[in-house]
């Protein structure tokens, strides 16, 4: 970091109580920008097939063991389905009996991925919701276990592109949760100080990223697979949706 961005850190303005005022949001997207259950559960279904090479009793098991319950669709907290990258997905899948190998598995599911961005259910109007946020000066960025490709679909689809200042992926380079990596990586785009960075997430790995960076807020959102009790400890705040970020901003 360059002593110019230091002098802008120190510089920074502090809210009444002296902390460092939030500059920049960081944003899971699977579960905080899109609503989980309404995006992902189908592709859940889909994955389990394609895993289990159409053997729908290996396909269930399949889903069970990495997180799903296969008859209600119900995806237990902090599972592998929740939380996990395509590559821990996939030798997941691999452990609980799928056939295919790891390099097959992760492209296939990749390409799903990237499809399933078409059939993804925003949890309200993106494009205006990232539009007021860039307007009130924030700095912005997604930062998801996702592949990068899906993450700027997703932009592009739901009209934000244009104001995020960063996109990380598990296949940018960044690392993947819960490392810090992705909001330093955020830091360095926009020449942040983590402590004037908010981390919103739905998951654990979301919330101890955002801890394991020193961000100055972590805000769990309850549109994916996590629960108060499940994302409490990790969560400065614990809110419904993204529409109520602007109460703790
Ligand atoms: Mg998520």
């Amino acid at each position: 970091m360059s002593d110019a961005h230091r002098a802008d850190t120190k510089a920074a303005p502090l809210d009444p109580a002296g902390r460092q005022r939030i500059a920049g949001i960081l944003f899971d997207k699977d579960g905080t920008l899109l609503d989980y259950a309404k995006s992902w559960v189908p592709i859940n279904y889909e994955l389990g097939r394609r895993a289990a090479r159409g053997d729908e009793a290996l396909a269930r098991t399949i889903l069970a063991e990495t997180g799903m319950d296969p008859d209600t669709g119900y995806v237990t907290p902090d599972s592998l389905l929740a939380a996990g990258n395509t590559v821990e997905i996939a030798e997941g899948m691999i452990a609980a009996g799928s056939p295919l190998s790891l390099a097959d598995l992760t492209i296939a599911f990749d390409n799903l991925f990237a499809m399933a961005a078409d059939y993804s259910t925003p949890v309200t109007d993106l494009g205006a919701f990232f539009a007021g946020l860039k307007a009130a000066g924030y700095r912005l960025g997604v930062a998801s276990s996702d592949n990068e490709r899906s993450i700027r679909e997703t932009a592009r689809r739901f009209g934000f592109t244009d104001c995020l200042d960063f996109v990380a992926g598990y296949d940018s380079g960044y690392g993947i949760k819960p490392e810090p990596g992705m909001v330093l990586g955020f830091c360095a785009a926009t020449g942040l100080d983590p402590r004037q960075v908010a981390v919103v997430g739905d998951n654990n790995h979301d919330l101890h990223m955002g801890r394991a960076a020193g961000v100055g807020l972590t805000v769990a959102v309850l549109t994916g697979t996590g629960s108060p009790q499940s994302l409490a400890a990790a969560a400065d705040h614990v809110l419904a949706d993204i529409t109520e970020l602007h109460r703790v901003l």
